[in-house]
């Protein structure tokens, strides 16, 4: 189940447009899309082939269903998160099944062995969301709170208090936390310093506004 939940993520993050870590983010185009879905769908299976253009192409609308999942949960809309997931499993067929090959041992896969690669990952990703949305760990599905990033991740912190996509965001946001906290020092110094009565700092005001007007 990580693994399916994981490449949801990941197909979230590298194929829909909005914003990563403070800047605009565009999914690539041409072969580099291709490129970028082969890694998003490796995140969660190592072995997977890589991906046609094609299949890049069809999986631009899966992770677009992914993230609007993530929207509505960060934005507290269960209600429809749970049906735009509905919809995903009736969209890909998603169901259990029990398969071994390749010499592996008996797994879990998520739809038929005759559905294309593109449909077996939808469903997966589905019953991964699913599953999370069923069960206690529904809140957390989450969309980066940090200013300028919309990536999604989803909080597997023990307290659950994961507020962003990644180390990146939080980073960012702690540093523009410290510039304020200073700048807020040196406002309120400021006054105190100027108040001061052996300061002559008040008479040289006016001279310093008429300079600059
Ligand atoms: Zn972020």
């Amino acid at each position: 189940m990580d693994a399916v939940v994981t490449v949801a993520v990941q197909l979230a993050n590298a194929l829909t447009p909005g914003e990563a870590h403070g800047r605009p983010y565009f999914p690539p185009g041409g072969a580099d899309l291709a490129a970028a879905a082969t890694a998003a769908l490796r995140a969660g299976r190592r072995d997977t082939r890589e991906i046609t253009a094609d299949e890049a192409e069809s999986l631009l609308a899966v992770a677009a269903s992914v993230r609007a999942v993530f929207d509505a949960v960060a934005a507290g809309r269960t209600d429809d998160a749970a049906a735009l997931v509905n919809q995903m499993l009736a969209d890909t067929g998603a169901r259990p099944r029990l398969d071994r090959h390749d010499g592996e041992p008996w797994h879990l896969h998520f739809h038929s062995a005759e559905d294309t690669l593109v449909t077996g990952w939808a469903a997966g990703c589905a019953t991964g969301l699913a599953v999370v949305l069923g069960s206690d760990l529904g809140g957390r599905l989450g969309v980066c709170t940090a200013p300028r990033c919309d990536r999604v991740y989803v909080d597997t912190s023990r307290n659950a208090t994961r507020r962003f996509c990644s180390t990146a965001c939080q980073n960012r946001v702690k540093a523009a936390a410290f510039r304020a906290a200073h700048q807020a020092d040196a406002l309120t110094a400021e006054p105190a310093h100027t108040a001061h009565p052996a300061q002559p700092a008040h008479q040289a005001q006016p001279k310093k506004s008429s300079a600059s007007a």
